[in-house]
């Protein structure tokens, strides 16, 4: 909703001959996963989150549905009584809320779930059961002169005197301490945590369940605020788009397409005319392991 005057109207502020012209714009309720939208690709955002009604996206991704099963069937782990997280409950577990969308095939689907249950096991015997995180799911929340943020961690741990912010990885790639260190949604998980729970917060964990590995980082005061500054700024463009189009601008020059390897995976492939050139990939590809790479003597 824009938050100008309109031309030649007087408001109550103008009667009571106050200047409200220096005041910030409103705040943009947000999550990173909007800011991060936006950041990638303003016309991807304004599909998914301005236009209305919302143009049809693509088919469900495989890869998507793998990543919300394993949230889920751990979120639902850590919810059972200390003496019951084992392995045993797993395959229980993963199956009731196993989502079915986007497999090339009922056989495929049958091996995923087979690869995603060991991952589980694994994983779950790297815990302490008895660890009691200080949240799974936990929904944080706080603002700034310019952002109303709220958004999900999978799970925020303590550790001594600090909060840890955990991320759960399902992709095929292994992670870096540099994905870590780059991640707008941990950092800003990290700022409001530390907010919210009145408690430092500065380690952020990416846990790749398919490897077995843990890239971390630790942010300085510093570093979470450069991530703030960024979310921001995001944050601004966000609100002057908005405003553009409210001002008569065409919605396609407000949100510019940013073609790049995204656009593939694109929810809005086909409704986007960049979408149009970028490879096409089978709603599966990405559950497919890959190939391992061929040693030349
Ligand atoms: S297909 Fe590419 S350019 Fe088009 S909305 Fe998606 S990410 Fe943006």
């Amino acid at each position: 909703m824009p938050t100008g005057r309109i031309p030649g109207q007087s408001g109550p502020s103008e009667q009571l001959g106050l200047d409200f012209g220096d005041l910030p714009d409103r705040l943009l309720v947000c999550t990173p996963s909007k800011l991060s939208s936006f950041a990638d690709c303003p016309r991807r955002f304004r599909y998914g989150y301005v236009d209305r009604p919302a143009p049809p996206k693509g088919p469900p991704w495989a890869h998507n549905s793998l990543g919300a099963s394993v949230h889920t069937a751990l979120k639902n782990w850590w919810a059972l009584p200390v003496a019951k997280r084992t392995a045993d409950p797993l395959a229980t577990l993963l199956r009731a809320t196993w989502v079915r969308e986007g497999y090339r095939d009922e056989e495929q689907e049958r091996e995923v779930f087979a690869r995603a249950l060991a991952w589980l096991e694994a994983y779950i015997a790297t815990l302490d059961p008895e660890d009691e995180p200080v949240g799974v799911e936990r929904t944080v929340a706080t603002k700034t002169s310019v952002l109303a943020l709220s958004g999900r961690a999978d799970r925020i741990d303590r550790r001594g005197d600090e909060l840890v912010i955990v991320d759960y990885k399902t992709g095929r790639g292994e992670l870096t301490s540099d994905d870590a260190r780059g991640s707008l949604a941990l950092a800003l998980y990290a700022f409001a945590a530390a907010r919210q729970f009145r408690r430092p917060c500065h380690r952020v964990e990416l846990h790749h369940l398919p490897t077995e590995t843990v890239a971390a980082h630790e942010h300085t005061d510093e570093s979470i605020a450069r991530h703030v500054g960024r979310a921001e700024a995001t944050a601004r463009d966000i609100i002057a788009a908005e405003k553009s189009v409210a001002a008569g601008a065409d919605p396609d020059e407000a949100y510019p397409m940013q073609p790049g390897a995204l656009c593939s995976w694109c929810d809005y492939r086909k409704v986007c005319p960049a979408g149009a050139q970028a490879a096409v990939r089978e709603p599966w590809t990405a559950v497919v392991p890959r190939e391992p790479a061929v040693e030349l003597d």
